[in-house]
């Protein structure tokens, strides 16, 4: 909920200040001067203990009215975009997960598994296009159904490194601490250590990929976004101009333990929503509530979301029935199923209209984001170089509800392969063609799960790759 500011706002990093371990939000905010400050501090959980259940908690920073103004500004423009063109504006992020472990076999502790990697993946693709069966179970209301959002926003595992060498599993860059002179986790949260030799040590090309970094820290924390970077005049995320930080640093951390929805991931912060989150800081989201602490008067600068007083933690409801608090006393109620609330992974279901103006926003206009739709790392394979000029393909219709026609145009004839590959770098179908000089190949994907997939045209020598969306 927008709601007009009086107070100055001072927007600093107060890192320092949260890294204490015990240390409570409310601690935080005072040391702030300013509630209305707005840096993006880590996730933090209270550290469990035998009687109590451990709490999501958050100090990803909060923004300033210069954000806003941008961040309202663009939503306008995102909107009469989608007006006038009545295109699906569907934004492509690869990922690379660096896994920081100690020696263990993988699968094991900190070095964790393809498997659970990937169940990330699907997460993070199912969240941010409003494919997440758990939604309806806890959005009943149709004050709050209405305002869910498909954000148009894909992931996919990086397949090669920066210096274009083909990744031996795609998206995952595992990174042995003793071998880069770290010294072993846990890590204090945004401490310099963490930010200046691990993350700066091992951060992939910020213009070219999501960098998320997988770690042990201190203090029971889920993880901390680095927010974007945002040119002055981007509406509607004009309260984010001066938030951002360096491009060494830019990505999320995320606790080993609250990664993916198996293996180690651990109850209740074991469906991938973790990252779902601090993937939203990272794409110019607040916290829903607006880090005022129990106030009406904080705002995530999102006109659509309800008004509420403070975080919610657990699932206040199992069946989605209306929760009120002091803020928002009538239905549909407070949206604690809002993916930037504190509630446990299972509830959390759902980003708002409003959010999705922002993420797309900083899409378009953000830096080091608006480069990553083009970035080739998850369709460039064995080495070969895409987008040989002397092959032609053209594929329609797309987006798809399942019917490709791949037509193929070689200069002479040869043996090729065209493979259709999902986000996670895996081969859903290939269908090879010898001694051709092309033609129309159909394609069947009616039973593939909806979303972005790459198609590669191979020949010995030759490749293209194009981004296809299967709905
Ligand atoms: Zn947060």
């Amino acid at each position: 909920m927008k709601k007009i500011f009086t107070t100055l706002s001072i927007a600093f990093f107060v890192a320092s200040q949260i890294s204490a371990q015990n240390q409570s939000r409310h601690a935080i905010l005072t040391n702030n001067i300013s509630l209305q400050t707005t840096k993006a501090l880590p996730e933090l959980v209270e550290e469990a203990t035998s009687t109590e259940t451990p709490k999501r908690k958050c100090a990803t920073p909060i923004l300033d009215d210069a954000y806003e103004n941008w961040v309202q500004a663009e939503i306008k423009k995102q909107e009469q975009f989608a007006n006038s063109k009545k295109v699906s504006v569907v934004y492509n992020i690869p990922i690379i997960f660096h896994i920081i472990h100690t020696g263990q076999a993988v699968g094991t502790g900190y070095n964790l598994s393809l498997t659970q990697i990937n169940s990330q993946i699907t997460r993070l693709n199912a969240d941010y296009r409003k494919l997440n069966t758990d939604f309806s179970t806890y959005v009943t209301q149709t004050g709050l159904s209405s305002i869910a959002a498909d954000c148009e926003i894909t992931f996919c595992a990086a397949k090669v490194s920066p210096t274009g060498s083909v990744l031996a599993e795609p998206g995952v860059d595992r990174i042995l601490a003793s071998s880069k002179g770290w010294t072993n986790p846990p890590y204090t949260a945004s401490s310099s250590y963490l930010e200046n030799t691990v993350k700066t040590g091992s951060s992939w090309d910020p213009t070219r990929y999501f960098n998320v970094w997988v770690t042990e820290m201190g203090g029971g924390i889920l993880g901390y976004a680095q927010f974007p970077t945002v040119p002055n005049g981007t509406v509607p995320i004009t309260d984010m101009v001066g938030m951002g930080g360096a491009a060494a640093t830019d990505g999320v951390v995320v606790n080993y333990l609250n990664l993916g929805v198996s293996g180690s991931a651990n109850a209740p912060y074991n469906m991938g929503r973790t990252l779902t989150h601090e993937s939203g800081h990272w794409l110019g989201l607040l916290h829903i509530w607006g880090d005022d602490g129990t106030s009406c008067s904080g705002t995530d600068n999102v006109s659509d979301t309800p008004n509420q007083g403070s975080e919610n933690y657990t699932c206040p409801t199992t069946n989605g029935a209306v929760v009120t608090d002091g803020c928002t006393t009538t239905s549909p109620g407070v949206n604690y199923q809002n993916y930037m609330d504190y509630s446990d992974d299972k509830c959390m279901v759902m980003f708002t209209s409003g959010q999705k103006a922002r993420i797309q926003a900083c899409m378009a206009n953000c830096v080091r984001r608006t480069s990553l739709n083009t970035s080739t790392v998850c369709s460039v394979a064995n080495g070969i170089d895409e987008n040989t000029s002397t092959i032609e393909m053209t594929i329609f219709p797309n987006p798809t509800n399942g019917e490709l026609n791949v037509t193929v145009d070689l200069l002479n004839t040869q043996d090729f392969t065209i493979s259709v590959i999902n986000t996670l770098g895996q081969t859903v179908k290939e269908v090879k063609q010898t001694q051709s000089n092309g033609g129309t190949v159909k394609i069947d994907l009616s039973s593939n799960s909806a979303g972005v997939y790459f198609v590669t045209l191979k020949s010995k020598t030759l490749s293209k790759t194009k981004r296809i969306i299967l709905q």
